[in-house]
């Protein structure tokens, strides 16, 4: 398969989609970034790397961390790690508040942000250097040793968190938070920061795509059984409430965020990251969704 090929008629056809929507101006920060821009990416499990546009300038990584925190939980905790998130789709936004009072502040899925908040909550149990284990994770994943977080993205989002704020209070009143909530927030908003480019993003979630083992290096970072339940979490969660209809029109595991990423894998073969600023009103980026939809559809590889 021509990948380059794809990319490239995938490239001269999305510039209508590009632009379109609105940048995550909520958090101040990411109001300012350029929604001109595009990357898009494909590294294979056996190390081809394919790319388009600004696949060279790194983003702001979001909710697309919630993958990252989750595995770095799952594989320490196992499924004990379902005492205090679930498994099903919220059918609401990601930052909603209200399922949480009648689940008693056991939130749907590790990916909306309650959930996130929850398994952040966890990993400051678990692990004694929280950050620099998550950042040592991200930068092994990549094989990019400069791969960072963003101190100025994660103060902004520090300074306008009051609904994550909200969020972690309240299931502290359930018990489900167990530390201070600004050490959570902290954390959390830190993850949301980390920045990568669409290559490293790419090649970051080769372990999904690979049963669990990352493919540079050989390290199993999921048994194969938790591999597969991290995608399968990402192809009925993994954008937010519009995750039925991802599910639909490109038929991957995915994960999005408010950055404008949304980066897929595709089971023993490759795994493929797409990136544009402006987002539809579920806070997925419409280009990146209709770069992705058109990437599985002219190679006709998909899980289904
Ligand atoms: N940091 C963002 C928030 O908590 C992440 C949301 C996202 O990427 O969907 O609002």
């Amino acid at each position: 398969m021509d990948y380059q090929q794809v990319l490239n008629e995938i490239y001269s056809e999305i510039t209508p989609f590009v632009g379109k929507g609105k940048v995550a101006d909520y958090i101040p920060a990411l109001a300012r970034v350029d929604a001109n821009q595009f990357a898009m990416a494909v590294v294979t499990i056996d190390g081809k790397v394919f790319s388009v546009g600004d696949s060279a300038t790194p983003f702001s990584i979001q909710s697309i961390s919630k993958a990252l925190t989750f595995t770095m939980a799952f594989a320490k905790h196992g499924d004990r790690v379902w005492e205090r998130v679930g498994k099903e789709p919220s059918g609401n936004a990601f930052n909603s508040l209200i399922q949480l009072e009648y689940e008693q502040g056991i939130p749907r899925n590790p990916f909306i942000n309650a959930g996130a908040l929850v398994i952040s909550d966890l990993i400051l149990s678990l692990y004694d250097n929280p950050l620099e284990s998550l950042r040592g994770f991200a930068r092994e994943l990549s094989a990019n040793s400069t791969i960072d977080y963003n101190a100025e993205v994660a103060l902004s989002e520090m300074e306008h968190g009051n609904r994550n704020a909200a969020l972690a209070y309240f299931m502290r009143s359930f018990g489900n938070v167990t530390h201070n909530v600004d050490q959570v927030l902290n954390f959390y908003f830190h993850q949301c920061s980390l920045e990568m480019t669409a290559i490293d993003l790419a090649r970051s979630f080769l372990f999904l795509a690979n049963h669990g083992v990352i493919p540079n290096t050989g390290r199993r970072v999921l048994t194969q059984s938790q591999a597969k339940r991290t995608s399968a979490l990402m192809l009925t969660t993994g954008l937010y409430n519009e995750s039925g209809e991802f599910a639909f029109r490109v038929g991957i595991p995915a994960k999005s965020g408010v950055g404008g990423g949304i980066v897929g894998v595709i089971p023993q073969l490759l795994a493929v990251a797409a990136w544009s600023p402006a987002l539809n009103k579920y806070g997925n980026s419409t280009a990146a969704f209709e770069a992705l939809e058109r990437f599985t559809t002219k190679t006709g590889v998909s899980v289904f």
